[in-house]
């Protein structure tokens, strides 16, 4: 009988398929996909046959070009706050992306015990001010087992539950500690940090891991909880933006649009502007409104500086 599962890994036309029933068979893509010049990706929704073949592949919600996965559910953005010191710029670039893409975004902060809650600011200032843009924020210390208020790992697993998370970051921001904290230590960590060590240097398919939750490795009725490995991936790459489209994916910003005396209004420094009076009101952050300014130049620029893409 032919089954219905989950691409979690793909290597030279050998995909591995996770199935309803808690089971993974390794299985060949038919050659009609390499006609088509269709091939599965990580996180495809696929029917197996008994005779070991991938047959057939769902339609697609999403697909991601790096990673290269498909449907996926969410983006968990992985910063530091100290060591390296956050880059809020890049945050909010991150985040635009995933808006433009049409994918929820999550944002942990991690490493929250190199800061020191009497005296850091950064440490709270930075979970409230994306929390009041909109966004699920949660802290943490990947490396540290006990839990806390700056150690959120039970609410990561909670909102990791069901679905397929695509973790991104900069480097040495902890995203590796973060992967092994949640899929437990009988996984074969071991040839997981190797496989993670590898992937510095070179380029590799991401593969989809299973994340435990309360203990267990989500099983048989559903399709599970999965995280990509993708540590060596710093970012994700979508379709690019266009800077008349950037205030689109601030979601702060959405009550907002259609109320700026200019229609086309970019909110720089266009008069009776409805975004910089909620800028001068604390009702958008400051540090969101700047990074918006400087994101919404660099697009600009980029398109003068490559017209061929012009649309
Ligand atoms: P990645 O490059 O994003 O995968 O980051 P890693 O997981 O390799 O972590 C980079 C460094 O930060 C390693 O030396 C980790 O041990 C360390 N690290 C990870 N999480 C934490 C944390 O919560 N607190 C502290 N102090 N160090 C951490
Ligand atoms: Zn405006």
């Amino acid at each position: 009988m032919d089954r219905k599962g989950i691409v979690i890994a793909g290597i030279g036309g050998n995909y591995d398929v996770f199935v309803s029933g808690g089971e993974t068979v390794r299985v060949k893509a038919r050659g009609v996909f390499r006609k088509e010049k269709i091939s599965p990706l990580i996180g495809d929704r696929v029917v197996v046959t008994d005779e070991g073949f991938l047959s057939d592949i769902l339609p697609r919600r999403n697909q991601m070009i790096r990673p290269a996965a498909a449907n996926i559910d969410q983006i968990l953005i992985v910063f530091a706050l100290r060591d390296p010191d956050p880059h809020f710029g890049l945050l909010d670039r991150f985040l635009a992306e995933a808006a433009k893409q049409k994918i929820p975004a999550r944002i942990a902060f991690n490493k929250t015990d190199l800061l020191d809650p009497d005296e850091d600011e950064l440490l709270v200032s930075a979970a409230e001010s994306y929390r009041k843009a909109g966004y699920p924020v949660f802290l943490l210390e990947a490396r540290s087992e006990e839990e806390g208020p700056f150690n959120q790992l039970s609410e990561v697993r909670s909102c990791l539950s069901g679905k397929v998370t695509v973790l991104a970051g900069p480097s040495g921001v902890g995203k590796s500690s973060l992967i092994n904290a949640l899929i437990g230590a009988d996984q074969e960590v071991g040839e997981l940090s190797e496989k993670i060590a590898r992937g510095k240097n070179t380029t590799r398919h991401a593969r989809l891991l299973p994340v435990m939750l309360d203990g267990e490795v989500a099983e048989a009725s559903d399709l599970g909880s999965w995280i990509a490995d993708t540590p060596g991936f710093t970012s994700f790459y979508t379709q690019s933006i266009e800077a008349e489209e950037l205030d689109q994916f601030y979601p702060e910003f959405l009550p907002h649009l259609g109320q700026c005396y200019y229609q086309d209004c970019r909110h720089i420094s266009e008069p009776a502007c409805a975004v910089r009076e909620a800028v001068e009101t604390g009702e958008i952050t400051r540090l969101r409104y700047d990074n918006y300014r400087e994101l919404y130049q660099e697009l600009k620029q980029f398109r003068k500086e490559h017209p061929i893409y012009q649309k």
